[in-house]
């Protein structure tokens, strides 16, 4: 049992020491993903499957000249024909894809990348078997049977899940022993088994190497998409999830709540206690919330004391629901002991009819201010609603007072 721990965390230690229990489950499966993180990984993904597929646009016609050289004329023919068919779709992969930038069409570029070369290797063994190559032809020959070596090997250079990496390793392997069995009366049974072995090998270091990169993609993504003092998103990032959340939302006319927050008298924080003290309140804030947040709510620092809370798939009722039980257990604590308060602002895509994500920010900021106007330390969800009846027991004197 020792022994277990003490090797999984030796394990642990190859990741980014950033990385949470959590998000290296990440490492095995795609399924959680934050969509901020598979749309990056998207975008890295299809950009290296184009690069890789120009090497191979290039690489895959030179090879021409050195078969007509060491092997027999008619062979070399129809190989050059196949190369010059892989040439043309390697060459389709990087113009002629089209790509939204989603991880649907990142693993359709892949595994049109890995297809090419696969049915290559395919066909040029099942060609190559009928003839039998001396000397220097029987070594450019057997150059063919690495192409599967060099297809696992590729693998390492996308960031993938172990998941992902054994879907689009699999087919190569099979693929590799059904072009050796297709010929079984005449298989040599030891060479065979010693390159399927390499072969499968240089696919769990290949799974490793795509796991790894991963791993340092997502402590990456943390470290550019986070605000550094509370950990929440930043600005830039909350922009781009309301963008993403935006258009998913409208896409399947499902709601977006989107609720602006702005801390109370925060100012008065930094005057009598300092900014240190102001900082420290902002981070009881986010882990406050953090404590209540649903999965899939987005917590983001729009600014300042300013904060927006994004709840996909959750219509006004609901985001009223989650914002009486995130006041109910409280925002965090002042200095002195006393509950921190915020106005909050609230608004919902399909009830609001928002045109824009931008849209649905302006009007969670002008309901926030009415909150202010209101008293504070309170909700407002519609243009229309009445001030609620007095704040709670708890609120400390100064904001229950006028202003
Ligand atoms: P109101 O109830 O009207 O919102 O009052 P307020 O004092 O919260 O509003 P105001 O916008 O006047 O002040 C916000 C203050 O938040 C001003 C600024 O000093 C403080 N602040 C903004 N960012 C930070 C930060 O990162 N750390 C600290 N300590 N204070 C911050
Ligand atoms: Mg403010
Ligand atoms: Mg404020």
């Amino acid at each position: 049992m020792k022994l277990t721990l003490t090797l999984w965390q030796r394990l642990l230690g190859l990741l980014p020491g950033e990385l949470t229990v959590h998000e290296t489950e990440w490492l095995i499966s795609p399924q959680q993903h934050m969509p901020l993180m598979a749309q990056r990984r998207a975008v890295i993904i299809i950009n290296r499957a184009r690069l890789f597929a120009m090497l191979f646009a290039l690489l895959t016609p030179l090879w021409i000249a050195v078969d007509v050289v060491a092997l027999p004329m008619e062979l070399a023919a129809q190989l050059a024909g196949m190369r010059l068919m892989a040439t043309a779709a390697f060459a389709w992969l990087v113009f002629g894809h089209h790509s939204d930038g989603t991880l649907r069409h990142a693993y359709r570029a892949m595994a049109t990348l890995f297809a090419i070369p696969t049915l290559f290797y395919i066909a040029s063994h099942l060609l190559l078997t009928r003839y039998h190559l001396q000397g220097l032809s029987a070594a450019i020959g057997t150059g063919y049977a690495f192409l599967p070596f060099v297809l696992l090997a590729g693998f390492a250079i996308f960031p993938l899940t172990l998941l992902e990496s054994a879907t689009f390793a699999s087919p190569i392997l099979i693929a590799d022993g059904l072009a050796w069995l297709l010929q079984w009366q005449v298989i040599d049974w030891p060479s065979f088994s010693g390159a399927f072995w390499l072969l499968t090998l240089i696919s769990a270091v290949a799974t490793l190497a795509s796991m790894s990169q991963l791993a340092f993609m997502i402590a990456l993504v943390n470290q550019a998409v986070r605000d550094t003092l509370t950990g929440c998103f930043s600005r830039r990032s909350a922009e781009e999830m309301l963008d993403l959340q935006f258009t998913l939302a409208q896409r399947a006319r499902r709601p977006l709540s989107v609720a602006f927050i702005d801390l109370d008298h925060f100012k008065s924080i930094n005057d009598k206690h300092g900014h240190e003290a102001g900082d420290r309140a902002l981070q009881s804030l986010t882990q406050a919330i953090g404590d209540t947040l649903r999965h899939g709510d987005i917590l983001t620092r729009w600014g300042g004391e300013e904060f927006l809370l994004l709840m996909p798939e959750t219509d006004r009722q609901q985001a009223q629901q989650a914002l009486a039980r995130l006041r109910r257990h409280g925002l965090g604590r002042r200095p002195d002991g006393s509950p921190l308060t915020a106005s909050i602002g609230l608004t919902e895509s399909q009830a609001d009819q928002a045109a824009s994500w931008q849209q649905l920010v302006e009007i969670a900021d002008a309901r926030m201010y009415r909150a202010k106007q209101q008293g504070r330390d309170r909700v407002v969800a519609a243009d229309d609603e009445a001030p609620p009846a007095a704040a709670p027991a708890d609120v400390p004197e100064l904001l229950a007072q006028p202003l």
